[in-house]
């Protein structure tokens, strides 16, 4: 007897499913995306299970109303993924399952122009060899139509109707002597096809043009072992690949990826980096490298896809159309089908975990998946992070390394720390932030014809504006927060909430019209900068100067092309890009990390200095990181002058053995939200002492709860109590039992609970 019932995943908090009558004429699966009634709303869902019993009672029960025939059912291994990051970070399978699908899914109207299909023109084997010789010389418009079918695939009615209006009526014609068939293709396929050399845009062509300078270079010989590693691995092995920067781990994951291809000729493949910005190197790169494939073999998943693009990269992927997948974070939830190899890219960025919504880490998915599929998962980093490395310290986890540069005749740089107090006492203070030092090596290197990077983590002119007399500081009406003074556009903006005002003309307190910028952001370097080191072109990266669409490559571009000396900004900066002229990076203002209250930013800071030092020398054996510290002495720094990751990641995992921090023990925090911070604490309160009930829950322990670092932002309160326990079991077991109790609370105010967060 067919199922008369289906068991439906909606995006709404509560963990259950919810029951569906199925009255259509085909079998329902799981894995279906159905359209369904849901209170008043339309909503589409995913079917988790069929079944022929209810405890709905019929009167309340209501129709499935479509399923989305064209996109194949949502297979098991999916579905287990989603089943097991909705446990993992206690959300409902609804609310892991849909957010992951693209936009034009989860909307059933969309549907139809989705899929729907079009005719295609194909040139036959015989209309290959007799056109265009077939046709009269004079026959110009017929000859364009030829060539325009040699040269594609497939060509749609749109793009034959631009060739000449009357063409249609000829490829009847044609189709009669033999020379074309017709073919019916999703009008998203069709699409795709034709946007393929337009999508990849201006900046990928310059990136290809230099590309083409190299070949395919012989692998060096620790390269090899590690390709060598990842080949043979037949099941589930999770490695890392520890390579310094500039030592070429996009080569291995290439190499490795290609001899996957080979074996296995229909199996997928799932590239994650961290960076959006980062994509169209990446995508030209294994473009470059996977030329024989038809492009649409290739595929990326990001969030600044159009919604269309996206929902058709996301099929290509799900119906196994795409063999490659090169992605951000989002990508780890992509159903991939014949998914046979990870590659996580700088897998120790926090960019990997998503922030809001569902706060899943897309690296420990991937292991997880990796480990569900037994395939093997490579992490690629040079300074990962301390949870992975402990991984490997207790051979959970293989270690492959690449100690020294690729490239012949590049070196890592040499790294040197400029003591701020010694030039301080040593009477040669600058007053705009710049070392002597640091302005001297930028002025030789501007007379080499040689690039420069300038390295502050501090977008904005400068982040107080203070009042000289009475000490009054600009703060955010509505965040606990100072407004940064942004001087090209003559704001004040607050970095919480995005709040704009004019820069005021006097202290409100006392009048005083002297108010004074204090510490430096990028504008400020970037204009003393300009006065420091005359005659140098000077740019600057951050998220200001890239607000609109396409200016990152922009401003990348005419750094690759030499047009630029030097080159300020943010982290934006250290990311990734092979810059073959830096031959110096200056790093300003890194110190109040040293003495943050978060116990990771000293891994963040060391991870960060690494990745923007990695940015010198990748063409040359001379170059230089020149940071300005007032703390010359201290060991972070010090084992960055000697490029020891290891050394570093044994002293601070020692750290944090001793003092009960992760990768030692496991964390939860729940946060809350209200427009009082007391409503805020009060819930956390109760929270806690409803806690403290759950059996089981000795093994978790919790602290009081707390106001957050920054307490308000846009009005609203923030508030966040954290749960410590060494057993994972334990812990998320409680959690479990704590979250279904938490919904009970009936309160006007936010909350959510994220596991393993990366900020307390
Ligand atoms: P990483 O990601 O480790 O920082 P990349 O993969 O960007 O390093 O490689 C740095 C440079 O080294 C690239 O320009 C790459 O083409 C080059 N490269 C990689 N492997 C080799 C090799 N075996 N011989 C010569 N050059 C290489
Ligand atoms: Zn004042
Ligand atoms: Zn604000």
């Amino acid at each position: 007897m067919p199922f008369r019932y289906v068991r439906v995943a909606l995006d709404y908090p509560l963990s259950t499913l919810y029951d569906y009558r199925w009255t259509l004429p085909l079998r329902p699966m799981p894995g279906m995306l159905a359209q369904v009634r849901f209170g008043r709303q339309q909503t589409v869902g995913l079917v988790i299970e069929v079944s022929n019993t209810t405890d709905v009672p019929q009167n309340r029960l209501r129709d499935i109303q479509s399923v989305c025939i064209e996109c194949p059912p949502l297979n098991e291994n999916w579905l287990q993924l989603i089943a097991f990051a909705a446990d993992y970070y206690q959300r409902s399978r609804g609310e892991v399952a849909l957010p992951a699908l693209p936009q034009v899914l989860r909307n059933a109207a969309r549907w139809p122009k989705l899929f729907a299909r079009e005719r295609v023109y194909q040139l036959t084997v015989a209309g290959r060899s007799r056109l265009p010789n077939a046709l009269p010389t004079r026959a110009l418009a017929l000859r364009r139509l030829a060539k325009a079918l040699l040269r594609s695939d497939s060509l749609g009615v749109a793009d034959i109707r631009l060739i000449y209006p009357k063409a249609i009526a000829k490829l009847e014609q044609w189709q009669k002597r033999g020379w074309v068939h017709i073919q019916w293709r999703s009008t998203a396929e069709a699409q795709k096809i034709n946007d393929m050399p337009r999508s990849s845009g201006q900046s990928t062509i310059n990136i290809l043009s230099r590309l083409d300078q190299y070949a395919v270079p012989d692998l060096n010989a620790e390269q090899r072992a590690a390709v060598e590693a990842i080949n043979a691995a037949r099941s589930f092995v999770p490695f890392v690949l520890h390579g310094v920067t500039g030592s070429g781990k996009t080569e291995v994951y290439l190499h490795g990826l290609a001899a996957l291809f080979d074996r296995h000729p229909d199996a997928q493949a799932l590239v994650m980096i961290p960076e959006i910005n980062l994509t169209p190197q990446f995508e030209s790169v294994f473009r470059a490298r996977f030329s024989h494939w038809p492009s649409t073999a290739l595929v990326t998943l990001h969030s600044h896809l159009a919604d269309d693009e996206r929902a058709r990269n996301w099929l290509a992927a799900h119906t196994a159309n795409a063999r490659l997948v090169i992605g951000t974070r989002l990508a780890v939830l992509a159903s991939l089908p014949r998914l046979a190899m990870i590659i996580v890219d700088e897998e120790h960025e926090a960019a990997y975990k998503q922030q809001e919504g569902l706060r899943y880490s897309a690296r420990d998915l991937a292991v997880w998946r990796a480990k569900q599929l037994s395939i093997p998962v490579v992490l690629g980093s040079a300074t990962p992070s301390l949870e992975t490395w402990w991984h490997t310290c207790q051979q959970r986890y293989t270690r492959l390394a690449l100690s020294r540069r690729a490239v012949a005749d590049a070196a890592l740089p040499k790294v040197q720390l400029i003591n701020m107090a010694l030039e301080k006492q040593a009477g040669h203070h600058r007053a705009d932030g710049l070392s002597i030092s640091l302005v001297k090596a930028l002025r030789e290197r501007l007379v080499r014809g040689e690039q420069s990077l300038v390295f502050l983590n501090r977008r904005g002119y400068a982040p107080v504006l203070a009042c000289d007399a009475c000490g009054w500081v600009i703060g955010c009406q509505r965040c606990s927060a100072y407004v940064v003074l942004h001087k090209p556009d003559q704001r004040m903006r607050c970095h919480h909430c995005g709040g704009e005002s004019c820069i005021p003309q006097a202290c409100p307190a006392c009048g005083n019209i002297d108010l004074a910028p204090f510490g430096q952001g990028t504008q400020r370097i970037e204009e003393a900068l300009s006065k420091a080191v005359l005659g140098a072109r000077v740019l600057r990266m951050d998220a200001d100067s890239t607000q609109h669409k396409g200016s990152t490559q922009a401003l990348l571009t005419e750094m690759h092309a030499g047009d630029v000396d030097i080159l300020v900004g943010t982290q934006m900066i250290a990311k990734g890009h092979d810059f073959q002229r830096v031959t110096l990076v200056g790093v300003l203002n890194s110190d109040t990390a040293l003495f943050s209250h978060d116990f990771r930013a000293g891994e963040r800071l060391f991870a960060r200095l690494m990745q923007v030092s990695g940015r010198a020398g990748r063409r040359s054996a001379l170059s230089e990181v020149l940071i300005q510290t007032k703390y010359a002495q201290h060991p972070l720094y010090l084992a960055l002058a000697r490029h020891d990751y290891i050394g570093f990641a044994e002293t601070a995992l020692a750290e944090r053995r001793d003092a009960h921090l992760p990768p030692f023990i496991f964390q939860a925090l729940l946060r809350a939200e209200a427009y009082g911070l007391n409503d805020a604490l009060q819930f956390l309160n109760e929270a806690a002492s409803i806690l403290d009930k759950i059996p089981g829950s000795e093994c978790v322990m919790h602290y009081d709860p707390v106001p957050m670092n920054i307490v308000k932002v846009m009005h609203v309160h923030r508030a966040q109590l954290l749960l410590e326990s060494a057993s994972r079991f334990a812990l998320q077991n409680t959690l479990r039992a704590w979250v279904l109790q938490l919904r009970k609370i009936k309160r006007v105010l936010r909350w959510n609970v994220e596991v393993d967060p990366l900020d307390i």
